[in-house]
């Protein structure tokens, strides 16, 4: 019913998860499901989203689409295991589409023959539409136009904020990254802006802290700001932020 009411024009998010890579305070890793009419989107997949599909009483079946900001596991380890039910129990025949940087497709091919050998044919008997995303490019899917950025995070995992545009209303996520001027567009106009903020005031090449995420705040023109991806620093020191976090199996309407 409630499915009904929802106009497309609105971001109707489902937070499934919104831990850093270690599930500090026992939270799912990163996966943000975005739902519009019969369309369902994962932004980000971790290791722990098929627990967190059937906690929330659905499972691969009920995805369309999922678009990964970047390749470490707590955002995208989660698929060998949808794939794998999908193929061999679901028995799937909608089509799933993959939205990623470049490579995703060998990549599983490397997962799925260490997790679950045997399983070769995981790939091909599914109907998987994989699609790679290039910096700069705007990507018109079936119900959003995708742009992505590049972020200041581990090199070799290919990282990338994206940016959804839903019907006119903007929906973006930092993916995992230190402060980088591409920030600044990622969040430019968005109507909800998700900057992962993992830690307090420790300092890494590869993550915000919300020391310096307050500093650039005022360069953040987004018009609702939430911060994800909190370690056990910041889940120590959250009485102390002034931006409002992620919670898990939180419904966001904007
Ligand atoms: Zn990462």
């Amino acid at each position: 019913m409630v499915k009904e009411m929802i106009e497309e024009k609105e971001i109707h998010l489902k937070v499934l998860g919104c831990s850093d890579a270690f599930c500090s305070g026992g939270r799912r890793h990163t996966s943000f499901l975005l739902k519009q009419q019969n369309y369902n989107t994962l932004i980000d997949c971790g290791a722990t989203t098929p627990l967190a599909l059937k906690a929330n009483k659905m499972n691969s079946n009920d995805i369309d689409c999922i678009v990964l900001s970047h390749f470490h596991g707590d955002h995208y380890g989660g698929l060998p295991f949808l794939l794998l039910e999908a193929a061999k129990v679901l028995n799937r025949k909608k089509t799933l589409t993959l939205i990623s940087p470049p490579g995703l497709k060998q990549r599983l091919v490397v997962l799925l023959g260490a997790l679950y050998p045997g399983s070769d044919d995981v790939l091909s008997t599914l109907p998987l539409q994989f699609i790679s995303f290039e910096e700069g490019v705007e990507m018109q899917q079936e119900k959003f136009n995708l742009r992505v950025f590049k972020v200041q995070h581990t090199t070799e995992s290919q990282p990338h904020g994206v940016r959804l545009d839903i019907g006119g209303k903007v929906l973006s996520f930092s993916g995992d990254t230190a402060w980088h001027e591409n920030l600044i567009k990622i969040a430019e106009g968005a109507d909800l802006f998700i900057c992962e903020c993992n830690f307090f005031e420790h300092q890494s090449e590869h993550h915000l802290n919300y020391e310096v995420l307050k500093k650039k705040e005022n360069l953040l023109k987004a018009k609702k700001i939430m911060i994800t991806h909190l370690g056990e620093e910041m889940l120590k020191r959250i009485e102390e932020v002034h931006f409002p976090a992620l919670e898990e199996d939180q419904e966001i309407l904007v």
